[in-house]
């Protein structure tokens, strides 16, 4: 298992195959940054779109940095993950700011950057100023495992340094942005997950997996810690063809998007029940109020969490008034401003 046989093998398969995307042969960092922070934990095909809605919307940093937060958050609706997208537009603004609008081309400022880890880091000044900073992404974890016969967790604090050590020595002269797109590419398409394409593989006389017939069993992932139950139960509540959000403001899932009206339990609970708890009275105290449709449950996978949700329909009689509970009232029209969670937009789309 030769190095250098490796990275010419991946260079040489790359000029062959690459896909042609939007975000290559560029280099202009801001377009790169975007693009890196877009398809984290996002597929080519369903971040493709979103990307080309951010530049044309957003051309520059400053574009980016200028715009209202709602905007960002609406136009990043249905991605996930949305953490992502308050980093990007805080970081647009930190650039503006202390960079003058430039985007900064030393590891040491880049790293700084809010959202920007050594994967996005590594990208940036490979892409678009041709620095020899090697990428490690989910793709290249697999591919370095097989080829090199590793059995280290890739989930695991001592994987990132061994990895990062090894794809660091592989890329040592060649060009960094070509060597980047191709390792992350040769992963991504020949090394896949599921069923790679040994047969066809130009490196399979020389890689561990295939000749130790390993394939499928690397890379070693240690066992994640189980999912966390959240019940959600939303209050639908209407009042003259207007419908109630609320603002998620805590440091939880969907930071700054916005859903309605929500009583978190940690176990499940009857419509019954849920009546009597102190939340529910608490928002309907003096007010008068008729449920409706209850929905079925809605099971919706998070990450770390799976979210139970049930959909309450309350109509509110006219003239009353849901006192101090920073809800905002909108019409249909109106509501499509609104950046909302993909559980909501379904159930908004289904009702
Ligand atoms: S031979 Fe198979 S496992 Fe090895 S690098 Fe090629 S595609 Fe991946």
């Amino acid at each position: 298992m030769s190095s250098k046989f490796f990275s010419e093998g991946i260079i040489n398969w790359y000029q062959q195959h690459k896909r042609d995307l939007p975000w290559r042969n560029i280099n202009d960092p801001y377009r790169i940054w975007l693009s890196e922070i877009i398809l984290q934990q996002t597929r080519v095909e369903q971040g493709l779109p979103y990307y080309e809605k951010f530049v044309s919307r957003f051309p520059t940093v400053k574009h980016l940095a200028t715009a209202p937060a709602d905007k960002v958050m609406k136009l990043w609706q249905g991605l996930g993950y949305y953490s992502r997208a308050r980093n990007l537009h805080s970081t647009a603004k930190e650039i503006v700011k202390t960079h003058k609008g430039k985007f900064p081309n030393e590891h040491v400022d880049v790293i700084k950057l809010k959202g920007i880890g050594e994967y996005t880091a590594a990208a940036i000044l490979s892409f678009a100023f041709n620095k020899p900073y090697a990428v490690v992404d989910g793709n290249v974890y697999r591919l370095l495992s097989r080829y090199f016969g590793i059995d280290t967790p890739i989930n695991s604090g001592k994987a990132k340094k061994e990895f990062y050590a090894l794809a660091q020595s592989l890329i040592e002269g060649f060009p960094p942005g070509i060597f980047n797109q191709a390792i992350m590419e040769f992963g991504s398409v020949q090394c896949r997950p599921a069923n790679p394409d040994c047969i066809h593989c130009p490196l399979h006389e020389s890689c561990f997996a295939f000749r130790n017939k390993r394939v499928n069993q690397l890379p070693v992932k240690a066992k994640a810690a189980k999912a966390r139950n959240r019940y959600f139960h939303y209050l639908v509540i209407r009042q003259n063809g207007k419908l109630f959000l609320k603002k998620r403001t805590a440091n939880d899932i969907w930071k700054n998007l916005y859903d309605f009206p929500l009583i978190e339990t940690d176990k499940r609970l009857t419509a019954k029940k849920l009546m009597q708890t102190k939340e529910w009275k608490n928002y309907f105290k003096g007010v008068k109020a008729k449920v409706g449709v209850v929905s079925a449950n809605n099971r919706h996978l998070l990450s770390h969490q799976t979210i139970h949700a049930r959909f309450y329909e309350i109509e509110l009689k006219p003239g009353e008034e849901m006192k101090g509970k920073s809800l905002i009232a909108v019409s249909s029209k109106q509501l499509k401003r609104y950046a909302v969670p993909r559980l909501i937009e379904r159930y908004l789309e289904r009702s």
